[in-house]
């Protein structure tokens, strides 16, 4: 069983010692961060947002990262995708703050990475012939995967194995993980009638009817609940909701190549369970949290760090009139992830289990 370390939101009382960022400081000494990276280059990856998105990772969380790993003789840098580098200073993110460089994670024009050859065959079809591995990120001595753990549409939820999958790898190579999803949907013009009930019964607004008549889903906000081709009387869509899970093999296919580049032990996962919103940060922007703060979650393990923090979230926690206008919770049992995207987040661990990523098996060690 692999241990996963937990820091929970409870405050015994008003001293600075029993708060969030104190235990993320005693969990930080759990693991050893600091004498673990002594002499080491430690990228630590994590998601720095982008527009109007206002809750991203604090970055008092990154400062007392980065001087843990200071405080060993470590040299850490933070890092994440080439466009998102450029506007941090106005989420508060700059060298100053949090006590480390920014760096591209592929270079400044995105050209620095590393070609390997996975040659995956999704059930669709689609392929996934190669990665682009971000080359600042696997020339690092450690990784340090810190992530901020909330939903995400497409794969449910966004973790550790998100984090290094699409995040440390180029533009090029997350364009053909979404292609994996290609063929999500299939409408036919011969036998639609444009009677517009596809669009009327769609709950979350994906299913629209575009200038020139055609039926147009957008798949970001799409649910899977397939109310648009029950009530299609000409059964002119289809949808098959499969999709995602091709996705989410890519996705564990993706960090396990990341992953590869390191030896045990060199590569730490933090999962920060606080703001969780439904979107990714690369939105943007900033809705209501699903439920209250979670916590902190710290590992060696990519794949237990992710599955604690999910049995975490629990339904009966979601927050009344959180969801966007226009979101409502599907009817359907399953975690609150599933609920919100309509798919299960829990496929994203099976598929790590699947393609390599070791056993999602965990055991929480508080932290008081
Ligand atoms: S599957 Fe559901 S959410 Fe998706 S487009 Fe159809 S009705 Fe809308
Ligand atoms: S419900 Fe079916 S027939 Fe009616 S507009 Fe939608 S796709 Fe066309």
């Amino acid at each position: 069983m692999a241990t996963v370390y937990f820091a929970d939101m409870e405050v015994k009382s008003l001293s600075r010692k029993v708060t969030l960022p104190a235990k993320f400081q005693r969990m930080m000494d759990a693991l050893d961060v600091a004498q673990r990276f002594e002499g080491k280059t430690v990228a630590v990856k994590m998601h720095l947002g982008s527009g109007l998105g206002y809750t991203t990772l604090h970055p008092l969380f990154v400062r007392l990262l980065t001087d843990k790993i200071k405080e060993g003789g470590g040299k850490p840098f933070i890092t994440d995708g080439t466009s998102a580098v450029w506007d941090t200073a106005k989420r508060g993110y700059t060298e100053e703050t949090l006590g480390a460089k920014i760096i591209p994670i592929a270079g400044a024009t995105e050209k620095y990475y590393r070609t390997v050859e996975v040659n995956h065959t999704a059930s669709n079809g689609a392929t996934l012939d190669e990665l682009h591995l971000c080359g600042n990120l696997i020339d690092a001595d450690a990784v340090i995967v810190l992530s901020h753990f909330k939903g995400h549409g497409e794969a449910s939820y966004g973790g550790a194995i998100k984090n290094l999958a699409m995040g440390a790898v180029t533009r090029k190579s997350r364009a053909a993980l979404h292609r994996l999803e290609v063929g999500a949907f299939h409408w036919d013009n011969d036998k639609c009638i444009h009677c517009g009930r596809c669009i009327e019964n769609c709950p979350t607004g994906a299913c629209s009817e575009d200038e020139d008549g055609e039926i147009d889903i957008n798949i970001h906000n799409c649910v899977y609940c397939k109310h648009c081709a029950k009530s299609c009387p000409t059964g002119a869509i289809e949808v098959d909701s499969d999709s995602y899970k091709r996705l989410q093999e890519g996705l564990a296919i993706s960090a396990r190549e990341v992953a590869a580049h390191f030896e045990h032990g060199e590569i730490l996962y933090f999962n920060l369970a606080l703001d969780i919103t439904p979107l990714c940060d690369c939105w943007g922007l900033t809705t209501q949290p699903l439920v209250p703060d979670v916590g902190i979650f710290g590992s060696e393990y990519m794949l237990p760090v992710d599955k604690a923090a999910l049995d975490h979230i629990k339904m009966e926690n979601f927050i009344e009139g959180s969801l966007p206008a226009g979101r409502t919770l599907a009817e359907r049992s399953g975690h609150l992830f599933e609920r919100v995207w309509g798919t299960d987040p829990y496929n994203q661990i099976k598929m790590g289990e699947q393609f390599g990523l070791g056993d999602s098996g965990y055991e929480i060690e508080p932290i008081d």
